[in-house]
């Protein structure tokens, strides 16, 4: 049995289409807010975070990526050595659902089998202005044998739920 104090350290990352969220999933996340006018990222921003969990306390290192085409070539040097993976998108834009999906495929293409991967629709917050229904994002993660999940940055629906989802997920498998 794992000590209250164990720690563990592993590298998630985020990916996505610039404008999905990611940077304002982990703001909401590690500081607890929100800003209408996030700056978009360039490269990749490095994040830290320690949950504690019952069994384990795990530090959370994130890798927070730009989604720009243009940055593309370096996401492999930051996914390569994760242990879990997050792809974005918005659930009011469609192409930012098919990059997602072509993340997916990306990383599927790594051939790592025990990197843990989740979907996530973000934005949910916008239900009016939808434009990828629920079922769509579920059943593609179901197909591909992701996690899935519906977030809001905004209201924060969600956000402790997926970084502690992922925290338990990274701990059964170490
Ligand atoms: P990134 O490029 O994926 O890192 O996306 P950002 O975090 O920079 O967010 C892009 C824009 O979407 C910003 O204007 C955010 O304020 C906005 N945004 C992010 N998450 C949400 C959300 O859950 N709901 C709403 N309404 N807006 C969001
Ligand atoms: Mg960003």
């Amino acid at each position: 049995k794992r000590s209250l104090f164990s720690s563990i350290t592993g590298f998630r990352v985020l990916l996505g289409d610039m404008g999905a969220g990611k940077t304002s999933l982990v703001l909401r996340f590690v500081k607890g807010q929100f800003h209408e006018y996030q700056e978009s990222t360039i490269g990749a921003a490095f994040f830290t975070q320690v949950l504690s969990l019952n069994e384990a306390t795990v530090k959370f290192d994130v890798w927070d990526t730009a989604g720009q085409e243009r940055y593309h070539s370096l996401a492999p040097m930051y996914y390569r050595g994760a242990a879990a993976a997050v792809v974005v998108y918005d659930i009011t834009s469609m192409d930012s659902f098919q990059k997602a999906k072509k993340w997916v495929q990306e990383l599927q293409r790594q051939g790592n089998p025990k990197l843990i991967m989740f979907l996530v629709a973000n934005k949910a917050d916008l239900e009016e202005k939808r434009r990828v229904d629920n079922e769509m994002g579920e059943q593609y993660a179901k197909e591909n044998g992701l996690s899935f999940m519906e977030t809001s940055a905004k209201t924060a629906q969600n956000v402790n739920e997926l970084f502690y989802e992922i925290a338990k997920r990274v701990v059964k498998a170490s």
